[in-house]
């Protein structure tokens, strides 16, 4: 092993925990989602046709289409993720201080990447957030049109914008509840880019420019140019997926989305009293942490492959850290209440 290896690998094992990041994320998101529809009362009043076909009566469908072209017109350009980025970028700069994220921003990356990270940068996938777009505005309308009726449901629909913008539980929790999948989804993809961006640091700190991305498995060189093609096979594809989970810095990113995962399946999240959540805790054991790697590296990390067990191995005891560090902090927070 050369010493820049054992420097990595050392600079790796230190304690790299965002998991207690994800309730404020996944605040951040909440309240993004919820100002960018406030945000819409701006169109009132000025787009009369947009208020003259509601009251003509559409259905919540048509509204939505409409609503969202006038939303994203020339004069508008309403943008969810503007407002969701802005929220997360101010959570991450109280909880890790400012200049540890550079930037966050919402970019069209296709179909497969979630997330990436270049350095202290980070962009997220905008599909997920043109979706709960979408599902907000219908659902806001299903709303109009359940508590209005015809005449009223252009009236109605400020009324319920400004409510969502000033924060109404009710309305809120409509929304938020049709979108609690994909809200998730969002807030891992952010602590697992996270998680790379204070691996830049430590890595930058200890004086390594460029940020080595290696693999525990493949071939020498392998990992690297399977990155580097653009277009793979299938099967090359599959490969690359085998050798990316056996990551280092991809296993200490994934270990965290899992530990999130399982706080939020065993119930440690949001606990009653300390009681509740050490029964909640104590439920976790070995085999319900080597359930869950199985089931997030599913056919591409075999245990009973010689090569792979270690891989394996690492991933279990990777979140197991993770979840201990999670649960003495949440025990700290329940302590102090
Ligand atoms: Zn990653």
């Amino acid at each position: 092993m050369r010493i820049k290896d054992i420097i990595i690998e050392s600079v790796l094992d230190e304690a790299i925990s965002s998991s207690s990041l994800y309730e404020p994320v996944k605040k951040a998101i909440e309240i993004g989602i919820q100002n960018s529809i406030g945000s819409l009362y701006d169109l009132k009043g000025g787009y009369p046709n947009l208020e003259e076909k509601f009251n003509n009566g559409l259905n919540s469908r048509e509204m939505r289409v409409e609503l969202i072209r006038a939303a994203e017109g020339p004069d508008s350009r309403w943008n969810m993720a503007d407002h969701i980025a802005m929220e997360i970028r101010k959570t991450l700069t109280i909880e890790l201080g400012r200049n540890v994220v550079r930037s966050l921003t919402f970019v069209d990356l296709g179909d497969t990447t979630h997330g990436d990270a270049s350095n202290l940068k980070i962009r997220i996938n905008s599909k997920v957030v043109d979706n709960i777009a979408k599902a907000s505005v219908t659902t806001v309308m299903d709303i109009v049109l359940d508590n209005y009726g015809e005449g009223e449901l252009t009236d109605g629909l400020w009324f319920i914008i400004k409510s969502i913008g000033n924060g109404d539980r009710h309305y809120v929790s409509y929304l938020l509840d049709d979108n609690e999948k994909r809200i998730n989804s969002i807030a891992s993809t952010v602590i697992h880019e996270v998680v790379h961006v204070l691996q830049h640091t430590q890595q930058n700190t200890a004086g390594h420019r460029n940020h080595e991305y290696r693999s525990y498995l493949g071939k020498k060189g392998e990992f690297p140019e399977l990155n580097a093609k653009r277009k793979r096979t299938p099967e090359e594809d599959s490969r690359h997926y085998k050798l990316y989970l056996a990551s280092p810095q991809e296993m200490a990113a994934f270990s965290h989305e899992i530990a999130v995962k399982m706080a939020n399946d065993f119930g440690l999240r949001d606990p009653r009293n300390i009681e509740e959540f050490n029964r909640a805790a104590s439920a976790i054991d070995a085999q319900s942490i080597i359930d869950y790697v199985k089931e997030r590296t599913d056919s591409y990390i075999m245990p009973q492959e010689r090569k792979e067990l270690p891989v394996f191995k690492r991933y279990v005891k990777l979140v197991y850290q993770e979840l201990m560090r999670y649960i003495d902090k949440q025990r700290e927070r329940l302590q102090a209440k």
